[in-house]
């Protein structure tokens, strides 16, 4: 007998009937204490073809997968086993945990390294990339190991974890660099860290005066909720504002561990927010991701990102288009909660971090018009002011301390008319086709756009301001 109240209830009702099911049929014999303590579930992952062989109906590409020398580890909490369906290889949570022959399959483009972390690392597990935030490595080891994982260059190996020394190396940089406001503390999972050394890590970095906030990206809600527990939440509450991000790919994953997992952080004063990665034949599908959304939403957690999968090794299979992505969110953006809709990112292969992608809805543009579409296709204008004075604002802006961002101030500086153009390498090279310097090329003067590069106060006074511009520093 069904207690659901609603169609999608109902479906994670038969899910989790069945994860009760395989429960029984492979543990029956361990009481609930032993169940419910994380350090069993970790002490009793399963790995091996015989072992995984109990759980499910193992086919023979998954048998290929699992007996392959050289594959990335495979690890599995029997929490999330049960999740698994035994007979239907593919169910996705299966499909995100037990590897694939063809998952050792070479792709163009693959890398190792595919977003050039360890080029961005200034220090072993430190990645800073953008101006004012880190990303902070801090182990190799996860609760369960996910087929797609973006690090697998180091994840899941013991012996490339980082040692205190390094941990040590990666708080002085952030200590030595006060334009970091933000730190990010991801792996591997940062849950996976015994609980003294966590709290130690935490209290180091809460110490340093410009770290604002503090962010943890765990997947351990997912395969292990029984982390989650009072100590770990009285824990967290040490070091707010601390956020945390989850990583939930499909509905079948939202059990009650999971809610109650994140009711406990969510009462802990910890904003929660999930981030996932498309994966094909998993959630590449507009009404999975909104049933994913709207699980998650109801358990306090907001969709964050969802992330075309990397250029990685072993995840050429689990790829999709750009374009899927971009029809999930124009099946999410205006169908459903503000809220409940992620960012949709490619993260830059070869570097470069996040580039947002999503449908087009500025249809065109005239000065003092701008024509836009909704979801529903309905075409609007947006009348703009003709007398908008965008530097009125500028006196209030005096208030306000800049934030440094050295080297990386971008287009947003072009806009500030700090500076004209941004030239990729070597274009000034190229341009002088090895040509010598002459009559007409010796005065650079002449490039120098009058007022760019002058500061905004100048150009406040607009073309009739000082006479002469003072050369400029031109790109910095
Ligand atoms: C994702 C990421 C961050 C955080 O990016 P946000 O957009 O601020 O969430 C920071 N550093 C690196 C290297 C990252 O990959
Ligand atoms: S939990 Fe994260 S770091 Fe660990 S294997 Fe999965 S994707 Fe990789």
């Amino acid at each position: 007998m069904t207690t659901a109240t609603t169609p999608a209830a109902a479906v994670m009702e038969q899910w989790w009937a069945q994860a009760q099911e395989t429960r029984r049929r492979v543990w029956g014999n361990v009481p609930d204490e032993k169940w419910n303590d994380w350090r069993w579930q970790l002490s009793h992952r399963l790995n091996t073809v015989d072992e995984l062989a109990e759980v499910i109906e193992l086919t023979d590409e998954e048998r290929e997968g699992l007996s392959a020398p050289e594959k990335f580890r495979v690890d599995i909490t029997p929490y999330f086993a049960t999740l698994m369906d035994p007979k239907d290889p593919r169910c996705p949570v299966r499909r995100q945990v037990i590897p694939l022959g063809r998952e050792l399959r070479a792709f163009t483009s693959m890398m190792e390294d595919s977003l050039a972390e360890d080029a961005h690392s200034p220090v072993p597990g430190l990645v800073h990339r953008y101006p004012d935030r880190v990303l902070m490595l801090v182990t190799t080891q996860c609760a369960s190991y996910c087929r797609y994982c973006t690090r697998s260059r180091i994840v899941g190996d013991p012996s490339a974890n980082f040692s205190r020394q390094e941990h040590q190396m990666q708080l002085d940089y952030i200590r030595r660099t006060p334009q970091i406001r933000d730190v990010l503390l991801s792996g591997g999972d940062p849950l996976a860290l015994t609980p003294k050394i966590l709290d130690q890590l935490l209290a180091e970095l809460r110490a340093i005066p410009h770290v604002e906030i503090v962010r943890i990206g765990s997947r351990v809600p997912v395969f292990l909720p029984q982390r989650i527990d009072d100590e770990f939440c009285a824990t967290m509450r040490k070091y707010h504002p601390l956020w945390i991000n989850i990583h939930v790919n499909h509905p079948k994953e939202i059990t009650p561990e999971l809610r109650t997992a994140c009711a406990r952080m969510a009462d802990a004063g910890i904003p929660l927010g999930n981030q996932s990665v498309l994966l094909a034949g998993i959630n590449d599908s507009v009404h999975i991701q909104r049933m994913l959304v709207h699980e998650l939403v109801k358990m306090r957690v907001r969709p964050y990102y969802l992330y075309q999968c990397d250029l990685v090794e072993g995840a050429g299979h689990f790829r999709t288009t750009v374009s899927k992505g971009i029809e999930i969110i124009e099946g999410l953006r205006g169908h459903t909660s503000g809220y409940a809709v992620p960012t949709y990112v490619v993260d830059a292969p070869g570097g470069g971090g996040k580039i947002p992608v999503m449908p087009n809805y500025v249809l065109s543009m005239a000065p003092g018009k701008v024509v836009l579409r909704n979801y529903e296709g309905f075409i609007t204008t947006y009348t703009e002011p003709l007398d908008y004075d965008p530097l009125e604002v500028k006196h209030l802006e005096k208030q306000i301390p800049r934030r440094p961002e050295p080297g990386q101030e971008g287009v947003s500086y072009l806009l500030e008319g700090r500076q004209l153009a941004i030239r990729p390498a070597g274009f000034d090279a190229v341009h002088a086709r090895g040509g010598e310097m002459h009559r007409l090329r010796a005065d650079a003067s002449k490039w120098q756009p009058f007022l760019v590069g002058e500061t905004v106060d100048a150009q406040a006074q607009g073309p009739n301001g000082p006479a002469i511009a003072a050369p400029a520093d031109g790109d910095r």
